[in-house]
């Protein structure tokens, strides 16, 4: 059986990219969806991210066989308790939450004998809102689905075909190595972006109009990333907190390492980690992740 019905439950980046990416690509599936803010309803009816924008949670999952939840991974549980009393018998639970474990334990509670199977679309922008999605935010992207081990397999198997069908590529995963693998890719390059952002406006020898003038020796690119929206990466954070633990000790001692080698004129260490970071560029670029156009194809100014 196929899906007939979406409904999205946050229509913020990912909730309006979803809901525009199956009226593109999935034109026969009924979409639904609520949003707690009622000024994002409005912008959310007015820009057409689904279907029909319902005034209430329980309204815009009531004839959903599919229901994803799009909101910050601190508001997983209340999103469930918000659609528990209206969830359709049989219907798939899903979401969209950049960390997993802590997810599957929020909806476990909220949600208890629902059809849950918790998704990270790795795909985003440092925009949010629902100004801000797109329908082809998923196109050649990675799904990365983690069913608990006893899982419905029909239901994996349909939540994988949705995905495909808005242009993802699919890999199913256990959620504790979703975690680790996500505090190296993502959770850890959002933290040092947000470092080095602070650190740079709080020098005081270093003016903070001397920075911006100068951004585009590098500072430039840390700032898209840390422009990324508070109330997620603060869930983020709270949420992950072992994994990111975890690569963070991994991440200073290396750090320490290059201090040492910086202060010590070790130049052939210096060469070779750089050797080995500018090979990991090229697989990046060799696996369609990234643009190869230099700097990133922005035109001169
Ligand atoms: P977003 O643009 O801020 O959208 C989230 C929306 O959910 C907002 O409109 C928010 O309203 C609303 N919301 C918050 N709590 C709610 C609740 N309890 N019930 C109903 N609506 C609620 O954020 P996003 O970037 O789409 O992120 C949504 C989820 O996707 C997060 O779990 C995030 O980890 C995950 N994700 C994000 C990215 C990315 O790059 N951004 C990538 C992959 C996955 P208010 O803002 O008014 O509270």
């Amino acid at each position: 059986m196929t899906i007939s019905h979406v409904a999205i439950i946050g229509l913020g980046l990912i909730g309006g990219s979803v809901g525009l990416g199956v009226q593109e690509t999935l034109p026969h599936v009924a979409t639904s969806g609520w949003d707690h803010d009622p000024e994002t309803r409005e912008r959310a009816a007015g820009r057409g991210l689904v279907g029909r924008v319902y005034e209430t949670a329980g309204e815009a999952v009531a004839e959903a066989d599919l229901v994803i939840l799009c909101v910050p991974v601190g508001a997983m549980e209340e999103a469930g308790h918000a659609i528990a009393s209206s969830l359709p018998e049989g219907a798939i639970v899903s979401d969209v939450g950049s960390s997993k474990a802590h997810v599957a334990r929020a909806l476990a509670k909220a949600l208890p004998g629902a059809q849950v199977i918790p998704a990270h679309p790795v795909a985003g922008t440092e925009k949010s809102g629902p100004d801000a999605g797109f329908a082809e935010l998923f196109r050649h992207r990675w799904c990365i689905l983690t069913p608990a081990e006893d899982a419905d397999r029909e239901a994996v198997s349909r939540l994988s075909a949705f995905w495909e069908a808005l242009g993802a590529k699919v890999e199913v995963m256990d959620a504790a190595h979703h975690d680790l693998v996500l505090a190296v890719t993502s959770h850890l390059p959002h933290l040092i972006a947000y470092t080095i952002v602070g650190t740079a406006s709080d020098l005081e020898d270093v003016t903070r109009s001397e920075v911006i003038k100068y951004s585009a020796g590098g500072f430039r690119d840390f700032t898209r990333i840390a422009a990324s929206d508070p109330t997620m990466w603060r869930d983020v954070f709270l949420t992950n907190r072992e994994a990111v633990l975890e690569v963070l000790g991994r991440f200073t001692e290396d750090l320490t390492a290059l201090q040492r080698a910086i202060r010590t004129g070790d130049g052939d260490k210096l060469f070779d980690l750089f050797t080995r970071t500018r090979a990991i560029r090229r697989e990046v670029i060799e696996e369609g992740q990234d643009d190869n156009r230099p700097d990133f194809g922005r035109k001169d100014h």
